[in-house]
């Protein structure tokens, strides 16, 4: 960043625990040197029990705000005033914006992950048909509550804890399914979307019958530490068209930076070759 600092520079950052891997100050500081603009966009580390007293003590200075990655997504929404309908539905917050003393919460995941496939899966028409989502975590909500939005007909849920599929499908629509009924939730499906933690490591990877779903079907992974999964894997060897979860890491922030910064990011400017690259991909 040549940009210097100054008593005018605005700051924005990213908190959560661990924070050092974020990519976000990454995709953040490369917009706002692309665009011009006098900011700065910080990694945060707060304690477990810290992300109150932090926001207590940002709100009332110039700070613009933050996004809030895990494992703060929920305390996030209890520390805002004002809730954004999409991240009352997800129960979940990854942005908060400062103005006036006043915290308010939202939650960009479901745009990025809908501009994932917009990217990636040119064509894709969420209204075409089901999609199915696995998990029922934070990330999965969203996920629901962002397909239901686009006009999906139906959405099912699969989840190890099958209980927790049930209590965010009764909440939210959809129906719930057990692991050992992957196979039929995916089923004449248009889209699946891993959204559980899984798959992160080699060895957890996720083993779904992803040959139950139809040709066509496009497969997704919010994972993107490796950019492509051993879930990824799998779907590519059947001939599936993909979408990675760096595309929704980028399609979250850029909401994110025009909240912080009163407009949106440049977009002449390919943050994912930057991204890749601090990935070693
Ligand atoms: P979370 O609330 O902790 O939920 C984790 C989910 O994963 C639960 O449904 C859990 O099932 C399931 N799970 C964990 N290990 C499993 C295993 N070995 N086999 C089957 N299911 C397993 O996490 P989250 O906040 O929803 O995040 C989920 C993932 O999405 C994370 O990897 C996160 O990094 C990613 N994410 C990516 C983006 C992006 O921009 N690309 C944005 C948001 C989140 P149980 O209910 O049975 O425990």
């Amino acid at each position: 960043m040549s940009r210097p600092i100054t008593g005018t520079t605005l700051v924005a950052g990213v908190v959560g625990n661990p924070i050092a891997h974020s990519l976000s100050p990454i995709l953040h500081n490369a917009w706002l040197d692309a665009a011009g603009i006098d900011g700065a966009y910080v990694a945060l580390e707060v304690k477990e029990d810290g992300l109150q007293r932090l926001v207590e003590g940002l709100k009332g200075t110039s700070f613009r705000g933050l996004n809030v990655t895990l494992p703060f997504k929920t305390d996030a929404l209890a520390a805002a005033g004002h809730i954004h309908p999409r991240a009352r539905r997800a129960q979940a917050a990854n942005l908060l914006t400062f103005a006036e003393g006043r915290v308010a919460a939202d939650n960009t995941d479901g745009l990025g992950l809908l501009a994932a496939f917009n990217e990636q899966a040119p064509g894709f028409d969420p209204a075409a048909g089901p999609v199915t989502i696995l998990g029922a975590g934070g990330a999965a909500r969203g996920a629901v509550a962002a397909f239901l939005d686009a006009g999906c007909p139906q959405v099912r849920v699969v989840n190890r804890t099958l209980a927790r599929a049930e209590a965010l499908t009764a909440e939210l629509g959809g129906d719930p399914y057990g692991l050992a009924d992957a196979g039929a939730a995916f089923a004449g499906a248009i889209a699946v979307v891993n959204a559980t933690s899984a798959g992160l490591a080699d060895d957890s990877a996720l083993s779904f019958p992803l040959a139950a779903t139809p040709e066509g079907c496009v497969v997704m992974d919010m994972v993107y530490k490796p950019l492509v999964t051993p879930f990824l894997v799998q779907a590519r060897a059947l001939g599936r068209p993909t979408v990675d979860g760096l595309a929704m890491l980028i399609g979250q922030a850029r909401p994110s930076f025009e909240a912080f910064f009163g407009q949106p990011p440049p977009r002449d400017l390919d943050v994912r070759a930057l991204a890749l690259k601090a990935l070693g991909a």
